[in-house]
């Protein structure tokens, strides 16, 4: 059974340019970039090119590049960074529907003193940015906003938000972890402060991550030890995870019209001959503003795990909106916040496409998806009675 891919939000296959790349610092440039000895001082000259790698493809100067293990370090060095740095300050904003490594951070934070305001979303999955102008308060350390929605896709106004926030003196960090390499980010002229980047989501490895600090922006490093990242990141360097994160920035760069033409396409597709194939089905989230890759479609009626789980007896894989929390079935954070009916959001899947899918994959999809709805809607005596709920809460 050949597999269909198609859950690239959750992670990425690694590109074979990446790896190749990669592979000589396993076995052979295996030197330590610190040391003083040309052996491993080659590899720091390698490290200095994939740090401009990466700085290209966010319009940043390489200098503001922290390497970082993962896109959750580098959520939390950012936040961690503007309290510290910012000590009379207490409060901080975020969004409902932040990934957890910022949500959870939060939750954290507001049990240790701090103040966390977490702005609501529309039914659309759409922040208003007035909500935000009303939240800001001289005692607001940090905003941060996702710039794309792991879930829906959903885009934010990351760059409007920034410079209410400038213009009041609050820092400002975007986590960009899931649109890096799939929309152009450019912070030259921006007033992003702090930005959050994961290999794993671009087609780099698992195990490397960036945050981009503006130049001048005081920061307060969250991993304490050596000089290395200019004493921003303590850590010996993952050598072949930065080498390869270079290359996949690189990459992505090139690719980038191929993201909003190739894969938009192909979502597109997969997308509209789902809705018209399959009844009391829809699209989560605002359908234009959104990452070219991603759609998260509800099927009413049915429970998102038990769909996985027929699409992964055909080697299709995907993710659900909901989770099993404590015995039950729990819609997503986000399509809570997004107030989706809940027989509509138990039973949500998030299709997130890559460069590396094929059409036939995506006509395989199509093909496969009615007959799954239609016999787990089969099993359900709610499909069949009609009735409103799947389960009372
Ligand atoms: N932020 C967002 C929006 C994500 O989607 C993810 C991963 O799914 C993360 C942060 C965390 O990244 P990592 O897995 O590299 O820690």
């Amino acid at each position: 059974m050949t597999t269909v891919y198609l859950d690239n939000n959750a992670t990425t296959q690694v590109a074979e340019e990446v790896l190749e790349v990669m592979l000589p610092y396993f076995r052979d440039l295996y030197g330590n970039p610190s040391s003083i000895h040309t052996f491993g001082g080659q590899v720091g000259q390698k490290i200095r090119a994939a740090r401009e790698q990466v700085a290209a493809l966010i319009g940043a100067g390489p200098e503001e590049i922290i390497f970082t293990s993962c896109g959750t370090e580098s959520d939390n060095a950012a936040i961690r960074s503007a309290l510290m740095t910012r000590p009379d300050k207490k409060h901080i904003i975020i969004s409902r529907v932040e990934h957890p490594a910022i949500r959870a951070l939060g939750a954290h934070l507001a049990t240790q003193g701090y103040r966390v305001t977490e702005l609501p979303v529309d039914k659309n999955g759409v922040l208003d940015l007035e909500n935000l102008d009303k939240s800001m308060t001289p005692d607001t350390a940090v905003v941060s906003l996702m710039w794309g929605n792991n879930e829906t896709g959903v885009i934010f106004p990351v760059e409007e938000a920034s410079a209410m926030a400038h213009e009041r003196g609050i820092l400002f960090h975007s986590d960009a972890v899931q649109s890096a390499g799939k929309i152009p980010i450019n912070l030259k002229n921006s007033a992003i402060d702090m930005l959050s980047i994961s290999g794993h989501k671009l087609h780099a490895p698992k195990g490397i991550g960036v945050l981009y600090v503006r130049k001048g922006t005081k920061f307060s490093p969250f991993l304490i030890g050596g000089h290395q990242e200019r004493e921003r990141r303590g850590g010996t360097e993952n050598t072949p995870g930065i080498i390869g994160l270079g290359k996949a920035c690189e990459l992505a760069a090139a690719n980038m019209g191929k993201e909003n033409t190739y894969v938009k396409s192909l979502r597109d597709k997969l997308e509209r001959e789902i809705l018209r194939r399959i009844p009391q089905s829809r699209v989560n989230g605002d359908v234009i503003n959104r990452l070219p890759n991603t759609t998260n479609i509800s099927f009413e009626f049915v429970e998102g795990e038990a769909i996985l789980l027929l699409m992964n007896e055909l080697g299709i894989c995907a993710s659900s909106g909901s989770a099993c929390t404590s015995g039950s079935l729990q819609p997503s954070h986000v399509l809570r916040a997004m107030g989706v009916p809940f027989t509509m959001a138990h039973g949500s899947i998030r299709f997130s496409l890559s460069i590396y899918n094929t059409e036939a994959e995506i006509d395989f999809v199509i093909d496969k998806m009615p007959a799954i709805i239609e016999r787990l809607r089969g099993m359900s005596p709610f499909w069949n009675t009609g009735k409103q709920a799947c389960r009372t809460q």
